[in-house]
């Protein structure tokens, strides 16, 4: 972990001011790409209390500009997160919209553990299992595709995802780990709709469109061209042979398939749908 992170005061601030002269000026456009990270980085010296988020706060608006705008607002999440803790204190633990207590999650074990592992033959939420598990950390985009591909595409229940996260981030916050898994879930305030189903191989183009953080963290992938890294089961038969990948072997064929997923996860909302 030491390689990855280095923890104390003084590593906060320079890693702040790092930030704060370099990519912050490239945070707007560059924020949603895992493999060149333009992010702060800072979570884990905020959920350590390392460094203090007013004078992050203050420090940005002494030179505030359109560029640090929507760095501000990320931090403004995480209040609303603190705000949330505050008034409902079961925040990490009952879903704030009730009818999801009777959301028939399915928690197939053996599904979870796969997901856990990064044995999900989803690249991208397989690089970003595997970067938690090695770094304690994951980009928020891949945090979002990997937490929507369990709850939705299998069926597991937010709290177990929250569990993992709180066992494996370095940067592990209560309140902002309970906000993550609801806004995803759909149980939250605000939050993103239970039907709006994250398509991981479409996020997986959109993101990390020439596949370098795949890549890096799906090593038996790497040297499958960029199409066909998003998509591995749909690479010819030759180039697969060609790469030594045999899919089911050396890199697991889909848990699930996608669109039959994404149906299914409609049926198990649909049951709950319009309730209270
Ligand atoms: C399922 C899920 C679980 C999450 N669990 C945690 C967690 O346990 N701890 C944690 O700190 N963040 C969590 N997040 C939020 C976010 O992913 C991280 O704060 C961010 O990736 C940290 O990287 P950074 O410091 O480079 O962020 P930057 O983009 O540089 O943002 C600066 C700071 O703003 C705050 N922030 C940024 N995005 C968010 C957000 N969406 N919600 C709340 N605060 C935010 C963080 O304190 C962050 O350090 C979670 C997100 C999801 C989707």
């Amino acid at each position: 972990m030491n390689s990855y992170w280095e923890p104390g005061e003084l590593s906060a601030i320079k890693t702040w001011e790092q930030f704060q002269s370099g990519d912050i000026s490239i945070y707007d456009q560059m924020r949603d790409f895992p493999f060149k990270i333009a992010t702060s980085t800072l979570s884990p010296y905020l959920a350590w209390g390392d460094i203090s988020v007013r004078s992050i706060f203050y420090s940005v608006m002494k030179n505030d500009s359109p560029a640090t705008h929507t760095f501000t607002k990320q931090l403004i999440w995480r209040e609303f997160a603190y705000h949330q803790l505050i008034h409902f204190p079961s925040f990490p633990t009952r879903p704030l919209r009730f009818n999801f207590e009777r959301f028939p999650w399915q928690n197939d074990a053996e599904s979870f553990e796969r997901w856990t592992k990064g044995l999900t033959g989803y690249p991208l939420v397989d690089a970003g299992m595997r970067e938690l598990w090695e770094t304690g950390y994951m980009h928020n985009r891949v945090r979002m595709v990997t937490a929507s591909f369990l709850v939705k595409h299998l069926l597991v229940d937010w709290r177990k995802g929250y569990e993992w996260f709180q066992h494996t981030l370095l940067d592990f916050d209560v309140a902002n780990n309970a906000m993550g898994w609801q806004w995803i879930a759909g149980t939250g305030i605000d939050s993103s709709p239970y039907f709006r189903i994250f398509n991981p191989i479409t996020q997986s183009e959109k993101f990390d469109s020439s596949g370098a953080y795949i890549r890096e963290w799906v090593p038996e992938l790497s040297n499958l061209p960029a199409p066909y890294i998003h998509r591995p089961w749909e690479a010819p038969d030759f180039m697969l042979e060609e790469l030594d990948i045999r899919m089911g072997i050396k890199y697991p064929l889909p848990i699930v398939e996608h669109s039959r997923a994404r149906l299914r996860a409609l049926d198990a909302y649909n049951t709950i749908k319009g309730t209270k």
